[in-house]
């Protein structure tokens, strides 16, 4: 099967391993948005389509039976492009579940629309903010002048940010009793994140800490057509396998 999975997420290396070692033809395409991207198995294209019209020349170009979209569920845009792009072809896409996260006993959770919501309520809760929201989302504070931020991502954040701020670099997976040492030595006082699902060090860690968490609840998912399906990352090899046995 040729296989176009839209990645840029550990769950997409992942399952781009699987496919090539099931001896399918994989494209991981990643959008170019950091500068040393861990690679996946089988081909890697780098940078946007051009839109739904450029990804409908390119699955057309290059053959594609099987759309994976293994995004991360804020990349709204690239999800909403594939799905009117494989409606418009008739290619079946299969999106990778990665559940959100669901609040324990003894978390204090504030959930909000988005990081401008985010930094609307921050002041109320505290002033020492740990942000977990990737170099694209720490604009969204800089006006904020009267916390103090230390803001974690895999590269350095752009020029708009928050004036006291103490970046980070770092890419996961995280543990917990990293994220606590961290958290309390820095003496944070509410942490600031999306709901990407996946591993929860740092929510564990900010129980632990009685730290609340302002969790930016994730956009819409685009709608399901009649071929797409949404599965867990080897219930897609799954998928792929049956659909080649039955379309050789
Ligand atoms: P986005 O807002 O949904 O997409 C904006 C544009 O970037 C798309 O229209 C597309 O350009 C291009 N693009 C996005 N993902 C692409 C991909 N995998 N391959 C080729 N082009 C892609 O995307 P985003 O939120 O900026 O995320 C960009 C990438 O980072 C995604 O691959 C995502 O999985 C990864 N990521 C995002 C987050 C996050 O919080 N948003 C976190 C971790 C990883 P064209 O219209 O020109 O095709």
């Amino acid at each position: 099967m040729r296989v176009l999975l839209l990645g840029g997420t550990a769950d997409a290396r992942r399952l781009a391993g699987l496919l090539v070692h099931e001896g399918h033809h994989v494209v991981s395409s990643l959008a170019g948005r950091t500068r040393e991207p861990l690679l996946p198995a089988g081909e890697v294209r780098i940078g946007g389509f051009g839109g739904v019209e450029g990804l409908i020349a390119y699955l057309r170009g290059e053959r594609i039976d099987v759309l994976v979209d293994a995004t991360h569920p804020f990349a709204a845009t690239m999800s909403e492009h594939a799905a009117v792009a494989c409606a418009g072809l008739g290619v079946p896409r299969m999106v990778v579940d990665r559940p959100g996260w669901t609040a324990s006993p003894g978390d204090v959770w504030h959930r909000v629309a988005s990081l401008g919501e985010a930094a609307a309520v921050i002041p109320r809760l505290g002033r020492r903010v740990f942000l977990t929201t990737g170099r694209q989302g720490i604009a969204a504070f800089a006006e904020l002048d009267e916390c103090w931020f230390l803001a974690r991502s895999v590269e350095p954040p752009d020029a708009v940010a928050p004036k006291r701020l103490d970046v980070v670099l770092d890419r996961g997976p995280f543990t917990v009793d990293g994220e606590r040492r961290l958290m309390a030595g820095h003496r944070i006082d509410v942490l600031v994140t999306k709901d990407s699902g996946g591993p929860d060090a740092k929510l564990v860690a900010a129980r632990e800490l009685g730290i609340p968490v302002v969790m930016v609840n994730r956009p819409p998912a685009p709608p399901l057509g009649p071929l797409d399906r949404v599965a867990g990352v080897h219930a897609v090899t799954r998928a792929i396998a049956e659909a080649e046995t039955r379309h050789p």
